[in-house]
């Protein structure tokens, strides 16, 4: 089975996708971890995409498509996975189909994750305490001012995803103002 999850920053896909990988046994790709890797590793991809990453901003479409792409080609791909945080534009959304395509294969789901934008900020404000309770380390964009500006860049270059998905009638939505066990059941019904 192959999913998108799609939503802004702090709506729960991480926690969502985390339940399906267990649920499904398919594998969880998500970019921003991908990238973060390759920042820590400091690989060339990872040099190039810091700064952009610590301020909020998008890393090109290039690099993640390359990403994506050398991924979805390993062996544990083979039962399926879920992306999070990809595709996040339109050109990303094209590229994802037609790399598919040219495996003979498809997605399966495409779930948009409803939240309200305003209850988002001290969502992010609770991860960060739960966070650092907990002895972890904060991610460098888990701060107000990088995270509105992700939720800039989501409204400008990731919501018009939205249309993308729903005018060939492939976009399922779920209300991810409910708690997490009942966003879960509503994913689960779509995905039967
Ligand atoms: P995330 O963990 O999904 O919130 O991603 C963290 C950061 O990684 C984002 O703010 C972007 O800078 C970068 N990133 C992750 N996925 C993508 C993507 N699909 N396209 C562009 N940038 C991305």
């Amino acid at each position: 089975m192959k999913i998108v999850l799609l939503g802004p920053p702090g709506a729960g896909k991480g926690t969502q996708a985390q339940r399906l990988v267990e649920t499904r046994n398919i594998v969880q790709l998500s970019t921003g971890d991908m990238l973060r890797a390759a920042v820590a590793a400091g690989t060339p991809i990872g040099i190039k995409a810091k700064a952009v990453m610590d301020a909020g901003g998008l890393v090109s479409d290039d690099i993640v498509i390359g990403i994506v792409s050398d991924r979805i080609d390993e062996n544990d791909c083979r039962n399926g996975f879920i992306l999070d945080g990809f595709p996040r534009t339109v050109a990303q959304a094209e590229a994802l189909d037609r790399l598919l395509a040219e495996k003979g294969s498809a997605l399966d789901a495409i779930i948009e994750v409803i939240v309200d934008e305003d209850i988002l900020m001290s969502r992010i404000e609770n991860r960060i305490k739960e966070t650092l309770a907990a002895g972890g380390e904060v991610r460098k964009d888990d701060n107000p001012e990088a995270f509105k500006k992700r939720l800039v860049a989501y409204r400008e270059q990731t919501a018009p995803l939205s249309e993308f998905y729903a005018s060939s009638g492939r976009l399922k939505t779920v209300d991810g103002m409910q708690s997490i066990k009942l966003v879960s059941e509503l994913i689960d019904e779509i995905l039967g």
